[in-house]
């Protein structure tokens, strides 16, 4: 049950992942108020630590921790994660009309969009999840999706749900490599990157670090982060909440050089009759999918843990562990609606 394998769980991940005896983890959002530095922390002429935390982009919270030897350096390196961060927002989001993802829904049913190299790929990727997990992850569950509003309480009626799932279907996207074309097979057919494009910020974000050649840091958008070194010998230690307490902390886990991703029913939300309607859509249904209450997943990259998060909710612990334990490069920490903690193969103990 939630709590007791919180230790075991901690010491296998960082055994597991730290390739060095130096552990580092990262802030979560849960904790984050536990760390005492808001924005940056002071003026700096030597190395320290340099954090900025922003509400907003991509309609979350994006943080970035990094050590940098002097002020400008972190200033500069801050300043280019947060506009590669807007960059991707305003290009990736389906709340900006004049995003590149609204244009491709607006008219990728009449005709083949010819779309940018990095959205092309982001696409390929997500269908590569799909493919993954059996259509768990399917970023066109947006054909339904874009119906439900939680923070409005508003949810599509069952006949409204019945006309739009035959739209629901990563196979109605065409992906034109050689001319970097998208093309919905279908009228109706929506896509919604809210389930990777976080991710895949992440990772641009790291990326760009790494050229100023950062070499300690994390990078947070939602409930998707990665790190990059060591917190010079302090261990950092990520935490799992509790899904119904957000003060509660279920896990912790010291983590070094790994991305890792956490979703739960209790992001974005409401609850009527005694059910609870939130943001991760059951692809063949049309509902909230409600296999597990929280998913957290370890791997290299932010884009793969994000595109992973979503799998055990919709086919349920089991099912899920399978499919990371076969991956072989992801770990999985997942709380079942009874409130037990389940994990890979990969955390179990030796
Ligand atoms: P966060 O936005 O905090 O990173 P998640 O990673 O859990 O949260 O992603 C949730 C988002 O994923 C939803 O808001 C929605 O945009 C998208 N989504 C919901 N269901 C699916 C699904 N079955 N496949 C792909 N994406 C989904
Ligand atoms: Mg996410």
């Amino acid at each position: 049950m939630l709590g007791e394998d919180t230790l075991r769980i901690a010491v296998k991940v960082a055994i597991r992942t730290s390739a060095t005896p130096r552990f580092q983890a990262r802030r979560v959002r849960w904790l984050g108020f536990l760390l005492g530095c808001s924005a940056v922390c002071g003026p700096a002429a030597h190395a320290a630590w340099f954090e900025r935390t922003e509400d907003g982009i991509m309609g979350t919270r994006i943080a970035v921790d990094l050590w940098a030897d002097n002020n400008a350096l972190a200033d500069q390196a801050l300043d280019r994660v947060f506009s590669e961060m807007r960059r991707i927002d305003q290009s990736m989001s389906t709340y900006k009309p004049d995003s590149e993802v609204s244009r491709v829904n607006a008219t990728a049913a009449q005709a083949p969009v010819v779309i940018s190299a990095e959205l092309f790929d982001l696409l390929t990727t997500a269908v590569e999840y799909s493919r993954i997990t059996g259509g768990a992850f399917d970023i066109t569950y947006a054909s339904v999706g874009f119906m439900y509003d939680f923070r409005g309480r508003i949810k599509p009626t069952d006949k409204a749900i019945a006309a739009a799932l035959p739209t629901v279907n990563y196979r109605f996207l065409e992906l034109d490599k050689a001319r970097r074309t998208i093309h919905f097979a279908r009228p109706g057919v929506r896509i919604d990157l809210g389930g990777i494009a976080k991710g895949h910020a992440v990772d641009r974000g790291i990326a760009i670090l790494q050229q100023l050649k950062i070499e300690h840091a994390s990078v947070t958008a939602g409930g998707d982060t990665r790190i990059i070194g060591d917190r010079r010998g302090a261990p950092w230690v990520v935490g799992i909440r509790h899904p119904d307490d957000k003060g509660k902390v279920i896990a912790r886990i010291p983590l070094v050089d790994t991305a890792i991703s956490t979703s739960g029913d209790y992001e974005r939300y409401f609850d009527e009759n005694g059910v609870r309607y939130h943001h991760i859509i059951d692809p063949a249904s049309g509902h909230s999918a409600s296999k597990v209450r929280s998913a957290t997943i370890l791997a290299a990259t932010a884009t793969r843990t994000d595109g992973l998060s979503k799998t055990a909710f919709v086919l349920g612990a089991e099912k899920a562990i399978e499919i990371y334990d076969r991956l072989g490069d992801v770990d999985a920490i997942l709380v079942t609606p009874e409130g037990k903690v389940l994990y890979t193969k990969g955390l179990e103990a030796p």
